[in-house]
This record gives structure tokens, sequence and C-alpha cells, in this order.
């Protein structure tokens, strides 16, 4: 079977491999109480309300975990919320609908609060699932298996998460949920990888070969034998090569080994697996599952989160990359091509939404005035586009400004020459670059690591890089074949100035350079 792979937002650190326990607990709950028939009444929600507060007061557990149940069973016992339910119900909704209308206006209003209380909102999507699977009487939860499994869920509830046997579950991906929940929380502690939001989770089925990446917030469904040999070498590095690995200094390398990130949560990790800065901040994770797009307040706050972290390092934050496989309500479509509804070419579609990301970043720059905040811009196809991106982001306040090259197009050495008069440095994106170069799909699976290291390929990098030399300005790449030994050393001896992948391939990657 083609391996898949799924993206999230990873919460902690480390890799795990397994077969995958699916349990979609709320789906199948919601479908019970929602049964023609099933009439439930406020008397009955008061009660199911109650009996999960009591248990989240008796679940056993310590540190953490407890003063999450705690803050959890003071929202379920206010007053307002279940005057939320009952409105609910007098305007003629049933149990399900009510409880998950009342649990998600709670929400809003939390995340109106902003800050601490907002980052607590997705807690009440999960407290309000447990309400429904307690009026289902499904309040036993799933039959675990025996043998060590990846627990694949829809929305996992911070009960759930304290409960969990760290020696049975290798791992934990959600369908839904953020990585600052309660119950994301609760995992990092317990050191478990965990995958949440995952895209696509749905897709997995009982028993399938899962390989989770909670550095990259990566989930490989059958992974390939080359993607586990790539995991296998970067997990199990000798001790005393490993303890090199993690100080850079001793091993001085021609380039830097940087990570590739996709929340601010994953820096610390980063940091522990000797990242010399960020390579690429994927922002998406600000942007998904949401009806209006971040505002410039929260950006801002991430930013800030993420700078601090890296001190003076380098930290190359990519704008937003969506495409319209996975539409969201507040984007206007770009229009017609083959890339059309891609990266910058939705940003500029959207020029509002480009622009308060970008002055998001600046501000943060100007709140943590030392870091190197460098700004790049996905599948950039043209000089126009290049030109046109840097004009918004020097009008933002943008010092350092690059674009990716993820399409053949844009790697033609005339093309790249003028490319590069309207930018300060270039990021090779050899995911896209190699599927699109060689009409592979990405998607399927066809794409392999080695692909990258294919003529057609190789020759298209080898020109963006001189390219790069000629103009004084540097080049890095940031696609997954960084952190393939084979590929890395063609590229640094090509004269490439930084590689860039998920921290925790990071010290496997060092040892082989
Ligand atoms: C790439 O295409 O190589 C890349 C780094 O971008 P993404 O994987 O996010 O498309
Ligand atoms: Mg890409």
């Amino acid at each position: 079977m083609a391996e898949r792979v799924l993206v999230g937002a990873g919460v902690g650190s480390g890799v795990a491999s397994g077969p995958a326990f699916v349990h979609f607990q709320a789906i199948e709950a919601l479908a019970e109480i929602s049964k023609p028939g099933a009439r439930i009444g406020l008397i009955a929600i008061k009660k199911a309300i109650d009996e999960v507060a009591n248990e989240l007061d008796s679940v056993q557990t310590a540190g953490a975990a407890l003063e999450v149940m705690q803050a959890l069973a003071m929202i379920l016992r206010d007053p307002q919320l279940f005057e939320v339910v009952k409105t609910h119900l007098s305007e003629g909704h049933d149990a399900s609908r009510a409880i998950r209308g009342a649990f998600n206006q709670f929400a809003r209003q939390l995340e109106a609060l902003g800050g601490y209380f907002a980052a607590r909102a997705a807690d009440l999507g999960y407290l309000g699932n447990r309400v429904i699977e307690e009026l289902s009487g499904r309040q036993g939860g799933p039959e675990f298996p025996a043998e060590p499994f990846i627990l694949v869920t829809d929305a996992l509830s911070p009960i759930d998460a304290a409960k969990l046997d760290p020696a049975r579950v290798l791992a934990v991906i959600t369908a839904e949920g953020t990585p600052t929940s309660h119950s994301s929380i609760i995992i990092r502690a317990a050191r478990l990888p965990m995958v949440v939001g995952a895209v696509g989770a749905p897709v997995i089925r009982q028993g399938q070969n899962l390989l989770v990446d909670a550095s990259s917030g990566q989930v490989f469904v059958e992974p390939t034998i080359d993607r586990r040999a790539q995991y296998a070498s970067a997990a199990n590095p000798p001790t005393e090569a490993l303890e090199l690995a993690l100080h850079p200094s001793e091993k001085p390398l021609s380039v830097k080994l940087l990570a590739n990130l996709g929340s601010s949560i994953e820096a610390k990790v980063a940091l522990q697996s000797g990242a010399e800065g960020v390579g690429l901040f994927r922002t998406e994770l600000l942007y998904l599952g949401r009806d209006q797009p971040p505002t410039f307040g929260e950006q801002v706050a991430e930013y800030v989160e993420l700078l601090r972290q890296f001190g003076s390092s380098r930290v190359i934050v990519r704008v937003l990359d969506l495409d319209f496989d996975k539409p969201l309500p507040f984007l206007q479509q770009a229009g017609e091509g083959r890339y059309a509804n891609r990266g910058l070419q939705v940003l500029l579609a959207n020029p509002q939404v480009l622009d308060t990301q970008l002055r998001a970043l600046a501000e943060a720059l100007t709140i943590a005035p030392m870091a190197d905040l460098w700004v790049m811009a996905p599948m950039v196809l043209t000089a126009q586009d290049a030109a046109a991106f840097a004009g918004f982001a020097r009008r933002a306040g943008i010092k350092k400004v690059g674009v990716m090259v993820e399409v053949p197009e844009i790697a033609s050495p005339e093309v790249i020459a003028e490319v590069l008069k309207h930018v300060d440095f270039l990021s090779i994106g050899t995911n896209d670059l190699t599927h699109y170069t060689l009409g592979l799909s990405r998607q399927n699976g066809n794409v392999t690591l080695a692909d990258t290291r294919r003529p057609e390929v190789l020759s298209l990098i080898s020109a963006v890089i001189e390219a790069g030399k000629a103009a004084g300005k540097p080049v890095g790449v940031c696609g997954e074949a960084a952190s393939d030994p084979e590929t890395a050393r063609l590229l640094i001896e090509m004269g490439v100035d930084s590689l860039s992948a998920s921290p925790s391939l990071l010290p496997g990657l060092r040892l082989e350079l």
C-alpha cells in the first residue's frame, strides 16, 4: 500500500511507530443521542454535566494534569454554561445540538478574552463531547487493545488523556484540537508523541502501520521502507555520538543545520536537538479550522513566542501556504492554472490576509528586537511574483525577504537571476520541487526522498545555488530531502548555506555529515 503523509501540529517530541487503534468516539455517541425518539431533557443533561465534573474530580493524577482537571471541573460547574444549554433547548434544539451549541458559544467567549482563556477554548469541545458520551451511556470509554498501539481519535478529552496508560499507548493522533489544549499539555507531560489537528486522520484504518513524528507534526500511514530507515538512523545514534550531535560547536559544519517547525511549542525540542535556528516555520496551523483569519494580536503573540526562544539565531518564517484542496472560508480562490490555488498565488488574491500576516511579523520583531527574522513566500512562480511579495513585505517593515523555489519554472537560470534582484535569500522546497519537476504525485506517496537526487531535479537545484552565489545571497534547502544524508552531502558540496529538517532528524543528520 502506498505511503500517505498527514500533517497536523506536533506536540512534544519524539517518534513512535506501531499499529493504529482508531476510536472516533464523539461522532458515534452523537449519532446515539440524536436517534429519532431519543428525547433527552434538561434534567438528564444537567446530570450528565455533573457526572463529568465529578469524574474530573476523581481522576487520580498529579502535577499539571491535576491542575487541568480542577480547572475543567470549574468550567463545567459554571452556572452560565448551563443557562446557555437551557436557552438552546428552549429554542427547540435537540440535546446534542443544545450541548454542542452551548459549549461552542462558551468557547467563543473564552477565545474573545484572549491569552490563557483563548487557549482553553479547545477544551470546551472535548468537554461537550464527553457530556454527549455520558448521555449516550458510553461512559466506559473504548476497550483498548492489550498490545501497544497508536491512538487515533477525533478529539481527546483531558480526562481520557489523563487516564491513558503510557505503557500501552505509543503516540496519539487527533483530528481536532490544538497544541495548547489541556489534553496536549497532559500528553506532553507524559512524554508521548502527539499530533493534533491531523488533516485527513479519519482515513486511517484500524490496525494500519503508522509512524508519528511529533516534532514535525507528520504522520506517515503505511510508511515506506525508506522512511522507516530514515527515522531509525536518526532515532538511534550511539550515545557518545548523540552528545556530539547536540553540541554543534564540537563538530563544525560548513552549513547551518536548522529546524522545520509548525508551532512555537516545538521550539524547545528543536533547540534540544541542536538546531541552530529555524529554516522553515510553517504558519498554516494558525489558520486551519477557522472561519476567520487569526487576528493581528494572535499572530504577534505566536511569532514573539517563537522569536524569543531562538534569541539572535536565524528564524525563517513562511507566510501562509494553503491550497484549495483544503479551502478556508475566508480565502478567495486565485484563479486558473496549474499552480493557481497554492501558496503566494492565493495570498496575492487575498492581499489583506497577506498584509496582516506580514505586519504581525514586523510587529513581533519590534517586541523581540534581538531576533534575526527572515520571511519568505511559498510557491513563487515568476520574478513578478517575487517583486510583488518583496514589495508587500518591505512596506510592512520586514528587512530580510526571500522566496521559496518549489516549481521548475522559477529555477531556470534567467528567471532566478531576475528573482534575486528583488529578494535577499532563497529557500529550496525539495518536496514540491521534486514532484513538480518529475510529474509525480506528492499526495499518493509516489515521491521518495531519493527522487530529489535524480538529475532533472539536482541540475535545477545546482543552478539555483550557483545563481545565489553569483548574487552573493544565501540559498538554503528546507524540504525533507535535506534530512537525507546522501542528498545533504551533495547539497553541501554544491554550496548550500543551510539545511533545514524536522528537529528529530537533526542529531542523526549531523552525525552523518
Ligand atoms: C517543500 O515543498 O519542500 C516545503 C518545504 O514546503 P511544504 O512541505 O510545506 O509544501
Ligand atoms: Mg512546499
